[in-house]
């Protein structure tokens, strides 16, 4: 488990972490969702301890990440995948490690196979290696030890949709035996699919945070009509919250019975009218990460 408490970083006067508590529990893949320059990667150092907080704490099993007896073997971490040593070639850097670890050769092999390197590609240099060829040589590094946590810096950057659908399936079965998973993205749609829970961050603080499917729930109601501007209207007549959703449609804070009864009272013909609930995480981020720059809070009830 992993417990982040008041965690905050200021760079002067800036904070680019500001004060965020959040808990990702063993057996979950938690997905720490952030637009650029959200503070992901800053919270992430301070968690395994590469950069010091300015105040709060974070502990990985109850313990700071510099307190752990030989860190490395307990907890895997990827934070950058192109901070490899360009010179040295995948299987060197994985041997070196094995190596610093105390791990049976064997075990760069296995790691070789299971992140999908082939033999001839693990003897080449990695400043030849695509991203996604980075990404999954820093995986097999983070995986040497077989640690129980694994702390994962935008992993899935650089991989294609094949690559996206292992890294998934790799994380599954790490939380399903039991370990603790935090990664980062900037990309909605990739965390929806691996994520669990969701900490969604933005300006270095928490928005939402919860259960993926809670957070997706209650999103309110998805209406469109031909005569867009004739909605708009009736919503605001009947003092409805609502956002714009694409070209001709609203998403409105009220239940479809509610929406349907306004648009038939003011005459407006609907094309469409359901919960807007389904995985539209993309609606939820944007939304979010809109209300925080104005420097508002989200009104869903799962906030931090
Ligand atoms: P993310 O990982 O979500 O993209 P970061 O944690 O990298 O965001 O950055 C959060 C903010 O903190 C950004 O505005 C970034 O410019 C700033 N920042 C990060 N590291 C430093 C630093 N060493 N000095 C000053 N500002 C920094």
């Amino acid at each position: 488990m992993i417990e982040v408490k008041n965690l905050t970083k200021s760079y002067g006067d800036f904070r680019a972490v500001d004060d965020i508590s959040f808990t990702c529990r063993s057996g979950a893949v938690t997905g720490f969702l952030g637009p650029n320059g959200a503070g992901k990667s800053t919270a992430m150092r301070m968690i395994v301890g590469l950069t010091p907080p300015t105040s709060g704490t974070a502990t990985i099993g109850g313990v700071n990440f510099s307190d752990i007896p030989n860190p490395g073997t307990q907890v895997g971490v990827l934070l950058d995948a192109s901070a490899q040593h360009a010179g040295r070639t995948g299987r060197e850097i994985l041997m070196l490690g094995s190596i610093t670890m105390g791990l049976p050769k064997q075990r760069v092999d296995e790691l070789l196979e299971l992140v999908g390197l082939t033999e001839k590609e693990s003897k080449r240099r990695v400043r030849h290696y695509s991203l996604g060829m980075r990404q999954r040589l820093g995986i097999a590094h983070a995986l040497l030890p077989d640690p129980k946590v694994l702390i994962l810096d935008e992993p899935v950057n650089g991989l294609d949709p094949a690559g996206i659908h292992w890294m998934r399936g790799l994380l599954r079965y790490q939380a399903e035996r039991g370990g603790t998973v935090l990664l980062s993205s900037h990309l909605l749609h990739e965390i929806e699919v691996i994520a669990d829970d969701l900490i969604v961050i933005g300006n270095g603080r928490i928005i939402a945070q919860g259960a993926k499917d809670e957070l997706l729930k209650g999103q309110g109601t998805l209406v469109r009509a031909k005569d867009h501007a004739a909605l708009g209207t009736a919503l605001r007549a009947a003092n409805l919250e609502f956002t714009t959703h694409g070209e001709d449609g609203f998403t409105v804070q009220s239940t479809p019975e509610d929406v349907g009864l306004v648009a038939a009272q003011a005459t407006v013909a609907l094309t469409e009218l359901r919960d807007s609930d389904g995985s539209n995480l993309e609606e939820l981020f944007l939304s979010m990460t809109s209300e925080t720059q104005r420097g508002t809070t989200f009104p869903i009830g799962a906030n931090a």
